[in-house]
């Protein structure tokens, strides 16, 4: 993929960069472990000096940093201010909670012969973060805030279409006060990540992207014997109960499906609907869905903005090209507007068996698939029947069945009630496909921490 900001409402080609040569990653791989060195040496509270001073910025250029996204990626203004928003807060977050989280764990000094022991959690080294598009502040943000804090540096490998974003993160740090080279950019393509995570002095990765570009980062570190974190893609299941508050549930799903013009690793994808409030539910969902509007991402008014590229919005109308020809029922959209920019409308699609596509695969698209199930055992069964497990949905008010689903869904996050979205004050991640390891709260903190052992006689 060339590197270029290429504006998805308009299919207009702004800007287009050179890969960095060998000779420019090795020296940013360098800045970046000498600065490893320096950094490991602050203080939290420096640090925290630091990360503080990029939120203001944050807040400060909210604006222009949100229409930057939305002409690189085509998230509507009002998501990408958002967002902006919501790294500052995050990075406040790690900035007030690190000496929490990375204080000496005292454990029982008599019960191993000594007379102290502790666990003790220290920085590793240059991490290299290979991030996507869709929330292309937030994705890197939830690695290098709780990163930096510990005294990692970090090497960013932006995905190619986001490459303006990619340079303002590494100004942020920069100007927020980090030493040069604690948070460094790299503007290579994909081919080039082989060799940086064989680089000796790169000593870890993590990755958020598809299933292909996990299992392809997870062989280059098993090679390398380095620790990686990897958030990959989900089909997440949205469980409605006969017990449920069907209009609510399908006002939930319908921003659950299309935030983000329904590129979200974790959106709902997968509708699984008890045959008892089915036809409600489905009347409310679909109305509510072919009632968004879709337009250009900069009006304030526009609910679904385009997909971010020609690509992704050609697969997901595969998808359901597929599922219609073997026999699906389209309850709206699903037609390709013709014009400029890579829209699709709000799309529900019911009637679906396993041979179709939409069956198994991710839909990263504003396009829903609606299951009827009679039974709790057999909700479970289609909800947990993918290769996915990142996040799941379940709509009930009875609380056994409450507690049932948050046992019995295989997925890393299960929301009640509620619409699945992350936290910093809560761990994030998946399990099956979706990937392994664990972002946000202390325990992404301590992913690329060495978690030392002490032990004094
Ligand atoms: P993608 O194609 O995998 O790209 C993500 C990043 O990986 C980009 O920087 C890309 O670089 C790089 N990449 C792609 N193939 C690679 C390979 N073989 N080796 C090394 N690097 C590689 O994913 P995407 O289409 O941008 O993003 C959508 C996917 O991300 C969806 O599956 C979504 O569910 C998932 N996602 C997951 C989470 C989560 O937290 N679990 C969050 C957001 C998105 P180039 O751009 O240069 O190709």
């Amino acid at each position: 993929m060339p590197i270029a900001t290429v504006n998805p409402a308009t299919g207009e080609l702004l800007k287009t960069y050179d890969p960095m040569s060998d000779a420019q990653v090795d020296a940013a791989i360098e800045r970046a472990d000498r600065a490893f060195r320096q950094l490991r040496g602050t203080s939290l509270a420096q640090r925290g000096d630091w990360l503080r001073a990029a939120a203001d910025r944050l807040d400060a250029d909210r604006d222009e940093i949100a229409r930057l996204m939305t002409t690189e990626m085509g998230k509507t203004y009002a998501a990408a201010k958002a967002e902006v928003t919501k790294c500052a807060a995050a990075a406040r977050f790690y900035a007030a909670h690190a000496a929490r989280m990375l204080a000496d764990e005292p454990a029982d000094a008599r019960a191993v012969g000594a007379t102290r022991a502790f666990v003790r959690y220290q920085p590793i080294g240059p991490v290299l973060a290979v991030m996507p598009w869709n929330f292309p502040l937030w994705q890197v943000m939830r690695f290098a805030a709780p990163a930096l804090m510990a005294g990692n540096t970090g090497l960013l490998k932006h995905a190619s279409n986001v490459p303006q974003t990619a340079l303002l993160l590494e100004d942020l740090f920069h100007r927020a006060g980090f030493p040069q080279g604690a948070f460094g950019t790299l503007l290579v393509g994909s081919d080039a990540v082989d060799r940086i995570l064989s680089d000796p002095r790169v000593r870890a990765a993590t990755l958020t992207g598809s299933e292909g570009a996990g299992r392809s980062i997870a062989q280059i570190a098993g090679r390398e014997l380095k620790k990686t974190v990897l958030e990959l893609g989900g089909s997440d299941p949205f469980v409605v109960m006969p017990s449920a508050d069907v209009a609510t549930a399908a006002e939930v799903a319908t921003t659950a499906r299309c935030q983000n013009n329904g590129q979200s690793c974790i959106a709902a994808k997968r509708f699984i609907v008890h045959t008892d409030v089915f036809d409600d539910f489905a009347r409310e969902f679909a109305g509510r869905m072919s009632a968004l509007r879709v337009g250009d991402p900069m009006d304030e008014t526009t609910d679904v903005g385009p997909l971010a590229s020609e690509r992704g919005r050609d697969e997901i109308h595969e998808q359901v090209r597929d599922a219609v020809e073997r026999g699906a029922t389209v309850l709206c959209g699903g037609e390709k507007p013709t014009g400029p920019g890579w829209y699709y409308p709000p799309t529900v699609v019911t009637d679906l068996t396993p041979q179709m596509r939409m069956w198994a695969e991710e839909v990263f698209g504003p396009v829903a698939g609606l299951y009827r199930v009679s039974s709790y055992d057999e909700a479970i069964e289609v909800a947990n029947g993918t290769a996915f497990g990142l996040g799941a949905n379940a709509w009930t008010t009875d609380p056994d069945e409450q507690e049932r689903f948050a046992t019995d869904l295989d997925a890393g996050n299960v929301f009640v009630n509620g619409m699945t979205t992350s936290f910093p004050e809560l761990p994030f991640g998946g399990v099956k496909n979706s990937g392994y390891g664990r972002e946000l709260s202390a325990l992404g903190m301590r992913e690329f921490c060495n978690t030392k052992t002490v032990w004094v006689g």
